[in-house]
């Protein structure tokens, strides 16, 4: 049996009929970028992610480096994000002038431990970048704490986790912004770059409407220096009619991840630690074992795709050399890096394919022998596993 890691063939089948007049409109109309067909769309993401704005934007990475942008966050500044995620959270705080600050993760949720939070704030701090990784929000309230006794703004990267819930609340209702990614392979997909960014702030969502357009209220008079940051029509269109169905794939993710949690628990697979409080959405589902790029080489010999997420930790890649960190600084992330894997979750998957995956995971690495068994002392006790 084969099983890729991601395939959206199906489900751009089932919407096919529904999507391609949309598309036609646009292009019959040839109105392509902002407009109508954005505002409709950014008020029903708003709606549902349960914030007062939500402004769209050409991709994930630009809604965060906007968001930056937007807030004044420049050179001197200091910004905290964990050094275990996507490029873009510290690659657009870099972008900006300031010093991305890394702080671990959290060895069993992969999301930024908020007690050695505060040990890593300086005057010179500005504002914190938790991320939702893998669709799973991070401890929003011990980090929305930590930066109102700061006097810190906090970013959700929620680009895994469009509507993610945590403690009954949405990813990017949780801090002073949320950023998203419509990049395809998250749950929520464009057919093309897309993000927003999403906000109860009246006065931010509005300079992030002109930092969009160059830092323009009126064409050709320029407020301040923005970006180029506008979303298509095109995209917009597709992502409206794709949120109607989001609740379902959600579901659909949970599903097979239910599957894979009882298939994996009393084996030497790790699961996903799911933190109390928290919904995740299931954007990556991804264990730990042993050997992983062995066990990754064998899935691919019996037809199951996988990916690793992620190899190098940030504070790890050669672009950050002049951050002067060094390996060791951030075990969790470093040891998260040599062990994860990803496997497929997408909704379309058949009950069949997910328990092959399943089946086959376990036979090649649910089992071990005395000498990896020490691998399994890491970080906290470990709540997940039953033995
Ligand atoms: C995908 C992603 C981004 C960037 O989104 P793009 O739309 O690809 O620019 C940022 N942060 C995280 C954690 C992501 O997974």
């Amino acid at each position: 049996m084969n099983v890729k890691l991601l395939d959206l063939r199906g489900q751009y089948s089932k919407l096919k009929e529904e999507i391609r007049p949309v598309i036609d409109e646009v292009c019959d109309n040839q109105d392509f970028i902002l407009g109508a067909r954005v505002e409709k769309f950014e008020k029903n993401l708003a709606t549902y992610c349960g914030t007062k704005h939500a402004i769209g934007v050409s991709s994930g990475t630009d809604a965060l480096l906007c968001s930056l942008m937007v807030l004044g966050i420049g050179p001197g500044d200091e910004v905290i994000c964990p050094p275990f995620t996507f490029f873009a959270t510290a690659g657009c705080i870099a972008r900006t002038g300031a010093k991305p600050v890394f702080v671990d993760i959290d060895p069993q949720t992969f999301n930024i431990d908020p007690s050695k939070i505060e040990k890593a704030i300086t005057p010179n701090t500005k504002a914190i970048v938790p991320v939702h990784l893998f669709g799973q929000c991070a401890d929003m309230d011990a980090i929305n704490a930590i930066a109102q006794k700061h006097g810190l703004k906090v970013i959700e990267d929620a680009a895994q986790a469009i509507g993610a819930k945590y403690k009954g609340k949405r990813a990017c209702s949780l801090g002073f912004a949320g950023c998203l990614s419509f990049y395809p392979t998250k749950n929520l997909g464009a057919f093309g770059d897309a993000g927003a960014i999403c906000t109860d702030d009246d006065e931010f969502a509005e300079k992030c409407r002109k930092a969009r357009v160059h830092g323009s209220g009126h064409t050709y008079y320029h407020d301040f220096v923005g970006g180029m940051f506008r979303l298509s029509a095109l995209q917009a269109a597709v992502l409206d009619i794709k949120l109607r169905y989001l609740e379902s794939w959600h579901e659909g993710r949970r599903r097979n991840a239910e599957i894979y949690n009882k298939a994996f628990a009393g084996t030497r697979i790790k699961a996903p630690y799911i933190a109390e409080g928290n919904w995740s959405v299931y954007n990556q589902y991804c264990v730990l074992v042993d050997n992983r790029d062995e066990v990754k080489k064998k899935l691919a010999e019996r037809g199951v795709g996988s990916a690793i997420y992620y190899p190098l930790s940030l504070h790890e890649q050669k672009c950050f050399e002049y951050l002067g960190y060094r390996k060791g600084d951030f075990p969790a992330s470093e040891e998260a890096c040599t062990r994860i894997l990803a496997l497929p979750i997408y909704a379309e998957l058949t009950e069949e394919e997910v328990n092959y995956v399943a089946r086959t995971l376990v036979e090649i690495a649910g089992y071990g022998t005395a000498a990896t068994q020490s691998c399994w002392a890491f970080g906290k006790a470990d709540t997940n596993r039953q033995f």
